[in-house]
């Protein structure tokens, strides 16, 4: 029997450490494991998924979801999936198929966005799956348990992305949903200043 586990939380909460943990657990019991991860995630390697502490393991790279069906080879039981919340809607048919073939798809990435909205394919994968861990991390603010994903930079863009320095966690207290629409206000305004001051 196939099924799917799904690994969700903000950014930092160790969805990828607690991903690449399974993963290397399935192939120390021998069990054949492919592992895929978005191509627009390129912060540290090119070919892995790379935890923020350093934890490293291969994986194959696809544009989006129905790539994972072809490069699925009949023989793999184990199936990781990082980063998923960049690989489109298709995702949740994409795993459904896998786990009716009898594969266990284990599948990681961001439950919500930069302002706390539901982050699709995410929630509707929640509602298929068999097993979901949340993660929480810790609000670099005040050390409570964080559940979202503060974006420091001026950008409204859905996808921006990157790690240290354009992102921290933050918990309910601390968090600023609207923090990069208020940038991108200050920034216009200090551009509409500078261009008076030089004439
Ligand atoms: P995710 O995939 O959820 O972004 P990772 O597995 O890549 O998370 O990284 C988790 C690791 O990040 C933690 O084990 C810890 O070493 C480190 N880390 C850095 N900042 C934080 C934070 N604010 N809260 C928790 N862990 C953090
Ligand atoms: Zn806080």
């Amino acid at each position: 029997m196939g099924w799917i586990e799904v690994i969700v939380g903000p950014m930092f909460s160790g969805k990828s450490e607690e991903l690449i943990r399974r993963l290397r657990r399935a192939e120390i019991a021998r069990q054949r494991v492919q592992i895929f991860k978005p191509v627009i995630d390129q912060r540290y390697t090119v070919n892995g998924i790379v935890s923020h502490s350093g934890l490293e393991i291969s994986s194959d790279l696809v544009k989006d979801a129905s790539e994972i069906l072809t490069k699925v080879e009949p023989r793999t039981e184990v199936i990781g999936i990082d980063e998923a919340q960049f690989l489109g809607e298709a995702l949740v048919e994409v795993c459904t198929k896998l786990a009716d073939m009898g594969k266990r798809v284990m599948v990681s990435g961001l439950d919500t966005d930069f302002m706390g909205r539901p982050f699709e394919p995410m929630p509707r994968l929640l509602a298929v799956a068999e097993e979901i861990t949340k993660l929480l991390a810790i609000c670099v603010r005040c050390g409570n348990p964080a559940v979202n994903t503060q974006r420091l930079v001026a950008s409204e863009d859905l996808i921006v992305v990157g790690a240290a320095g354009m992102y921290e966690a933050r918990c309910r207290r601390c968090f600023e949903p609207q923090l990069a629409t208020q940038k991108i206000e200050e920034e216009k305004k200090t551009a509409v200043k500078s261009r008076a001051a030089s004439g």
